[in-house]
């Protein structure tokens, strides 16, 4: 009896992964969706080696968006501009500590959305990637995810990080949206 006690907790656990899956299944109209795609989450994997910190975001478009497929209204359209704007400035989604003097030296954005000649099938996502150059890279204490901030429709961020530390794994949110490094 014991050993069905224990095994009850990573059971309940599976069956929340299930039903996010079928809700946002249900969300794309029985098309295609990839397991990793959830509304209001994101992943992310920072790197620091040397003096380079890379920082990969990625996750649903609902992330960062209203809707996910092409754009069908002006409103819509102007949204989407709105959110390639914001994504030409790393600082719209993550702020390393100001004492590294980390400067971007790469910043890439894909997404379907992004590239209308072909037709989206089923939601779209987002997927980021940043490179800054650290003058001071033992000074980086901390990121702030600034895409986690108030108001913003991500809510929760899975971070995955390895550096001099070694690797660890923590869940950011819009109330602790920075990642100790330290
Ligand atoms: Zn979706």
């Amino acid at each position: 009896m014991r050993v069905l006690a224990k095994s009850s907790f990573p059971g309940r656990l599976l069956l929340a992964g299930v039903s996010l899956t079928v809700s946002c299944l249900a969300l794309a109209d029985g098309r295609g969706h990839s397991h990793a795609h959830a509304h209001g989450q994101a992943a992310a994997e920072v790197s620091l080696q040397g003096k380079v910190l890379k920082v990969e975001i990625h996750g649903a478009m609902d992330n960062f968006l209203s809707f996910e497929h092409e754009p069908k209204t002006d409103a819509q359209r102007a949204q989407l501009k709105a959110l390639q704007d914001h994504l030409k400035d790393a600082a719209w989604l993550v702020v390393p500590a100001a004492q590294a003097q980390c400067k971007v030296t790469s910043l890439k954005a894909e997404s379907a959305l992004f590239d209308l000649g072909k037709p989206v099938a089923g939601h779209a996502d987002l997927k980021v990637d940043l490179v800054f150059e650290c003058a001071n890279p033992s000074a980086l204490t901390s990121l702030r995810f600034t895409s986690l901030d108030k108001g913003r429709r991500m809510k929760k961020l899975m971070v995955e990080t390895v550096g001099p530390s070694g690797q660890k794994a923590v869940t950011l949110t819009q109330a602790k949206p920075v990642l100790e490094l330290k």
